[in-house]
């Protein structure tokens, strides 16, 4: 869809009508409370089987069961509700990225983003091109020369991902492996995920928290049972040291400046700069995620203690977003809080 084609389909809405509808996963509990106290209709999109458990909640207005391979072919549909669709992990996992690129449905956020996230090594020239720091990415196993983390492209949650102390480590776990991957540097630190969220609105990058993942195999109780593995079961709330939050700023408005550049629009809402802090307070960046990250639901209703820092009442990044959905459809600039 290009910026034409998504202004076409806005042209036929109605702004004083709009749908926030989501898939009925990941964060959409946080997205669509947060679109009902901003006063807008609500649609969870539910796989089979998990629709009764969304149609339970008093600000979800409609659910619809369906295979969510289908919902290109609903398009009509979303777009005769004056529907904005706004997407998170489980978007891309149900629909893919493909689809989620040609989906005939306005959709909050920067969605050429998506292009980038799907390639491993994309990712981390996107990351380096914003002059952030990465872990090295090594083309073969022999440039190996210290512990190496492997990703298998399209790994969701952590799944699939193997730690090696060498080469020769290395070397035994890629025999199981099919399909691309990335063999990165294993960075030894503490992990961070930073998230943000950009204001097309307000022209400016709002710094609204972090969280820890709660990974099965690391931070379970192995008793050196287990191998480490990097299944994603939760998250937990985490505060910076004051004295890193500048520098953060700073990285998180590069990135947004570097996929201005790379894509023509800003990153356009939530995304998240996922990093490993070293004992250096060096921050290492090994991944984005270029919409809301599910650990923002940590601050849920609550909302992050950031977002004092540009509002008056606590905020989380549901309500932020349809805040900035609200406030676009009443000042006539839709077109420039989706793709
Ligand atoms: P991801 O699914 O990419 O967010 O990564 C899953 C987990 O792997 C993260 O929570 C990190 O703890 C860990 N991880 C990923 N990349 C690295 C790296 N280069 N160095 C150290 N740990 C990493």
């Amino acid at each position: 869809m290009s910026a034409g084609d998504v202004r076409g389909l806005l042209r036929r809405y109605d702004p004083g009508k709009l749908t926030v509808a989501t898939i009925a996963s990941h964060s959409s509990i946080q997205i669509l409370l947060g679109a009902k106290r901003e006063g807008l209709r609500t649609l969870a999109l539910a796989p089979p089987g998990r629709g009764w458990f969304y149609s339970r909640m008093w600000f979800v207005d409609e659910v619809w069961e369906m295979d969510l391979r289908e919902l290109p072919s609903a398009a009509d549909r979303l777009l005769s509700m004056n529907a904005i669709l706004v997407p998170h992990g489980s978007y891309v996992e149900y629909v893919g990225w493909r689809a989620a690129l040609e989906m005939r449905v306005p959709t909050f956020g920067n969605r050429y983003l998506l292009e980038w996230e799907a390639d491993q090594h994309r990712k981390m020239e996107l990351l380096a091109s914003a002059g952030l720091r990465t872990p090295r990415t090594y083309r073969s196993p022999e440039e190996v020369d210290g512990p190496v983390i492997v990703k298998l492209y399209g790994a969701k949650g952590g799944k699939g991902y193997f730690v090696a102390r060498g080469v020769e480590e290395l070397r035994d776990g890629l025999r199981g492996v099919d399909g691309p991957y990335i063999i990165q540097e294993y960075v030894v630190g503490v992990p961070a995920y930073h998230h943000f969220f950009y204001s097309p609105l307000r022209g400016r990058l709002e710094l609204f928290g972090f969280d820890i993942r709660y990974e099965s195999n690391v931070d379970g109780r192995t008793l050196g049972l287990a191998k480490p593995t990097f299944v994603v079961v939760g998250n937990v709330p985490l505060v910076l040291r004051e004295s890193l939050l500048p520098g953060v700023q700073r990285d998180g408005e590069s990135f947004a400046s570097a996929v201005r550049e790379r894509t023509g629009r800003p990153p356009i809402g939530p995304f998240s700069l996922e990093s490993i802090i070293k004992d250096t307070l060096e921050i290492v960046y090994f991944e984005f995620s270029g919409r809301i990250v599910a650990g923002t639901s940590v601050y849920m209703v609550h909302g992050s203690p950031y977002s004092l820092m540009y509002f008056r009442e606590p905020l989380d990044m549901g309500r932020r977003i349809a805040m900035e959905i609200r406030e676009a459809a009443e000042s006539g600039r839709l077109d420039e809080v989706v793709t």
